[in-house]
């Protein structure tokens, strides 16, 4: 069976990966990789500079989702898995040019905690009023999607959604809590507001099923896993280490594909003036790039993938001489709320949020910038990009703490355009009618961050998945079936 993968993401590198496996185990499998940059690895991308890991894309991924680590390991990496701080963790928000730490007990925007909340400079007295009297709220009485802003309104206020709701959404997806889909971001709360009414009567039901859960485990007692993991080396250890296991004449950087037809027999690929033709087909390119090929085989299909919105990024990474800036708060970093009206969305303290990346005496920066609401910021230069962080870090840490004078060592600086999908309200639907199109087009899988996960794991689980569920296929059906 012959297999094109368009994409070069980690994705499609996880795709690729499995066909490898699949391939030296003995199955009929032959696969093409398709990537448009003469670089593979897609969002993931790290530097090493003076000594420092700079990641100009994901510098890590969540632990709970174990699809990542577990491929790591597989690939030999599992030494080089490197937990957060988390001893060190604490996260402020931007309040009128100050840092105000996140209360502790918020748990999934949902303050469970009576004494943080009530003493926070977080939340405004009303507002704090409000959190009390959610404990009283009913259930909801429509059922469909709505946006993540409507569900925090409701309960908490549009303070809530100002201060915490935009700031952690436009931190992780680049997103705009106006936008994003309730029923698809935040599953878990939605479902709490159907049962409890009250979010916070909901969160504490859970979190006390969970703590007599483990008071009844019977067996030794394990410590809480990090909430993040990064790769020692940056994450660009993880494409490399993939890479080396395939076949390296399987690999087409430098190689957009042009376009894709269905024939009677299977799926046809054009990139630089030549066709081939394949059994099956693994898209991983953005879900606007998919509906874009996909669309002269299958307008609706196309259409309904060229409908998933995404946001553009950048990463500015600033690397420091310790003894040139003051004494920085304690923590991993800050968000910083719309309502700021700045241009960075947040800022994280690379050298506490993970150690041993940044040598001694040196501190890294990495600021994030743009999302939904300043994608005009992508077309400014380097050097201004560079001007607004060390501005706003100095008006936002003080110029005590962060002179904007004080010269990095070095200045990195990315854009990712239109690489963050957006769960946008009605996600879920969409991705119904999706599988219902792909359903009648056999042989092809759709996978990437646009369907079911924005984050690493979720590309990785996704792509594996595709690959294997082929082969299966593969192994029971003649190939021109598939
Ligand atoms: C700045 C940033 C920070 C992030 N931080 C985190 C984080 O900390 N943790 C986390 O878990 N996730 C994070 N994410 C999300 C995560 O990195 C991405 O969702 C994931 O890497 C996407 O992988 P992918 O393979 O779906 O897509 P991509 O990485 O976008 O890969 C798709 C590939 O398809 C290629 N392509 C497009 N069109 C064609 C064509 N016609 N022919 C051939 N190739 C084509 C593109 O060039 C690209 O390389 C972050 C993302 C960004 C941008």
């Amino acid at each position: 069976m012959r297999i094109a993968i368009i994409g070069g993401g980690i994705a499609g590198l996880a795709a690729a990966y499995e066909l490898e496996k699949a391939r030296a185990a003995g199955a009929a499998v032959e696969y093409t990789l398709y990537e448009e940059r003469p670089r593979l690895g897609g969002s993931l991308a790290s530097e090493i500079v003076n000594g420092a890991v700079l990641e100009c894309g994901p510098d890590s991924f969540l632990t709970e989702k174990p699809a990542a680590a577990e491929l790591c390991r597989e690939l030999g990496l599992g030494g080089e898995l490197l937990p957060s701080n988390d001893a060190a963790r604490k996260t402020y928000i931007v309040v009128r040019n100050r840092l105000v730490a996140l209360p502790d007990g918020l748990m999934f925007l949902v303050p469970t905690k009576l004494a943080p909340t009530a003493l926070t400079r977080l939340f405004s007295v009303r507002t704090k009023a409000r959190m009390g009297l959610e404990l009283l709220h009913p259930p909801r009485a429509g059922s469909g999607d709505e946006p993540v802003a409507a569900l925090v309104e409701r309960h908490f206020g549009q303070e809530a959604v100002d201060r915490l709701a935009d700031p952690l959404l436009s931190g992780i997806y680049g997103g705009d809590a106006t936008q994003l889909s309730a029923q698809t971001v935040l599953p878990r709360l939605v479902e709490m507001e159907r049962k409890y009414g009250s979010l916070t009567r909901g969160m504490l039901a859970a979190h006390k099923k969970m703590r007599e859960m483990a008071k009844n485990s019977t067996g030794p007692k394990r410590e809480a896993p990090p909430i993040f993991t990064a790769l020692r080396g940056g994450m660009s250890q993880l494409v490399h280490a993939i890479v080396a296991r395939l076949d390296a004449g399987s690999l087409r950087a430098a190689t957009p594909v042009k376009a894709v037809r269905k024939s009677a027999d299977g799926w046809s690929v054009e990139a630089r003036g030549v066709r081939e033709e394949y059994d099956a087909l693994i898209m991983a390119a953005p879900a606007w790039a998919a509906g874009a090929l996909l669309a002269p085989v299958d307008a609706a299909l196309g259409g309904e993938l060229g409908g998933i919105p995404y946001s553009s990024s950048i990463t500015v990474n600033l690397i420091y001489d310790e003894a040139k800036i003051g004494a920085l708060p304690e923590g991993f970093g800050f968000l910083v709320p719309a309502v700021e009206g700045r241009s960075m969305l947040a800022c994280t303290f690379v050298h506490r949020k993970f150690l041993g990346r940044t040598p001694p005496g040196k501190a890294v920066f990495r600021a994030f910038l743009g999302g939904m609401k300043r994608e005009a910021l992508l077309d400014e230069s380097d050097e201004a990009l560079v001007a607004t962080v060390r501005r706003e870090m100095s008006e936002i840490l003080s110029a005590k703490t962060f002179s904007a004078a004080a010269e990095p060592e070095h200045a990195q600086v990315s854009r990712w355009r239109r690489a963050m999908a957006q769960y946008a309200v009605g996600h879920r639907e969409r991705m119904q009618r999706i599988a219902a199109r792909v359903a009648e087009l056999p042989g092809l899988r759709l996978v990437g961050n646009a369907y079911d996960g924005i984050g690493v794991p979720d590309c990785i689980r996704l792509g594996r998945q595709a690959a294997r569920d082929l082969v299966a296929a593969g192994a029971k059906t003649p190939a021109a079936a598939l």
